[in-house]
C-alpha cells in the first residue's frame, strides 16, 4: 500500500560523455562543473584490448567522487575495438575477454549500464554474425554474477556494422537466454542515419511505436543524444552539435518532453567534445523543455 501511494520523482537525466584522463573520478568532477545529471565514460582508453585491473583506491576514489556530486546514472561505454561479432577467431577471442573485463570493472564500480556495439560482420552473413553475437553474450553473462546490464546499441550500419534496424537488435535479444542483463541504448544520429526519420511528431511517434513493436520500450535504458552531420538514411556515422544537423532541434524537443524517457539517462556525444560546448548544448536542450516538463522535472 506504502509503495503505491509513493508519488515518482523524475528529474532531468542529461549530461555527456566525459574524459577519464588523470583518473577515472575526474569524469564525475568534470560532469558536475557543468551541470550534468547523468554521464557516460570508458573505463579505459577506448582502443585498449585485453584485462585492466583497478586498484581498490581507484574504487573508492570514484565512489566517492559519485556520492558527492549530483550525478545520478553513469553509463560505461565499452572500448571501440571490440567485435565479438567477428569471424575472425582471435578477434573474437580478445573481444571476449575485453567485454568480460569491462563488465568486471561496471560491477565493482557500481555502474549499472555498459554499452556495446553489437559488431561488424565483415565477411560473414548478418544471421550468422548475430547468433554469434549472442552466444557470446550468453556466456559473458553466464559467468557474471552482478546485475549490471550491457546495452546493446543502435548502430548507423556504416560498412559491415550490424545493429541498424530494430529487427537486427531484436534479433540478437531473440537469441540469447540472459535477456533479463541486456538493454538498449538508442542513439539519435545514428537511428537517422539508418533511415529512420523521427523529426516531424508524427514520424516521432511512429517511430517510438516500432520500436516498442520489435524490440520493446522497457529494453530501453540510456540514450545517445546526437544531432546527424549526414542525411536520413545515408548510413554514415557523423555527429554533430544539436540543432546544427540534419536532425535539427524538433525531434529533441519530443524526446525530452516525453514522459516515457524522463528516467533514461540521455548522453551528449556531439563532436566538439569540449565541456564548454557540451554545457552549451546542455543549454539548448533546456530550452527545448515545456513548462508542464520543467514542473515535473523540478526546474
Ligand atoms: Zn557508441
Ligand atoms: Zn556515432
Amino acid at each position: 500500500m506504502e509503495k503505491e501511494s509513493k508519488v515518482k520523482k523524475h528529474q532531468l537525466l542529461l549530461g555527456a560523455h566525459m574524459s577519464i584522463a588523470g583518473g577515472l573520478e575526474n569524469a564525475i568532477l568534470s560532469g558536475q562543473e557543468i551541470g550534468c545529471t547523468a554521464i557516460a565514460m570508458f573505463t579505459r582508453s577506448n582502443r585498449q584490448w585485453g584485462i585492466k585491473n583497478i586498484t581498490m583506491q581507484e574504487i573508492s576514489s570514484f565512489k566517492s567522487a559519485w556520492k558527492n556530486s549530483d550525478i545520478i546514472d553513469i553509463v560505461v561505454h565499452c572500448s571501440y575495438l571490440i567485435n565479438i561479432g567477428s569471424p575472425n577467431a582471435a578477434t573474437c577471442k580478445k573481444s571476449k575477454i575485453t567485454l568480460e573485463n569491462e563488465l568486471k570493472i561496471c560491477q565493482e564500480l557500481g555502474i549499472k549500464y555498459l554499452v556495446l556495439h553489437p559488431g561488424s560482420r565483415l565477411e560473414s552473413s548478418i544471421e550468422e554474425c548475430i547468433e554469434q553475437i549472442s552466444r557470446i553474450l550468453d556466456e559473458i553473462l553466464e559467468n557474471s554474477s552482478g546485475d549490471t546490464k550491457i546495452l546493446i546499441e543502435t548502430m548507423a550500419g556504416q560498412g559491415t556494422v550490424v545493429g541498424h534496424t530494430f529487427e537486427q537488435i531484436a534479433s540478437i535479444f531473440d537469441h540469447c537466454k540472459n535477456k533479463k542483463r541486456l538493454g538498449v541504448c538508442l542513439d539519435t544520429c545514428h537511428i537517422f542515419a539508418a533511415g529512420y526519420d523521427f523529426r516531424s511528431k508524427k514520424n516521432y511517434e511512429n517511430m517510438i511505436q516500432e520500436f516498442d513493436n520489435v524490440i520493446g520500450l522497457k529494453n530501453l535504458k540510456a540514450m545517445h543524444i546526437n544531432d546527424s552531420k549526414k542525411e536520413l538514411g545515408s548510413k554514415v556515422d557523423r555527429h554533430e552539435e544539436i540543432g546544427d544537423g540534419k536532425l535539427g532541434l524538433e525531434p529533441f524537443r519530443h524526446i525530452f518532453n516525453d514522459e516515457r524517457f524522463f528516467d533514461i539517462p540521455k548522453i551528449l556525444e556531439t563532436p566538439v567534445g569540449t565541456l564548454e560546448s557540451y554545457a552549451h548544448n546542455m543549454q539548448v536542450i533546456r530550452g527545448l523543455l515545456t513548462p508542464e516538463t520543467k514542473k515535473i522535472l523540478g526546474l
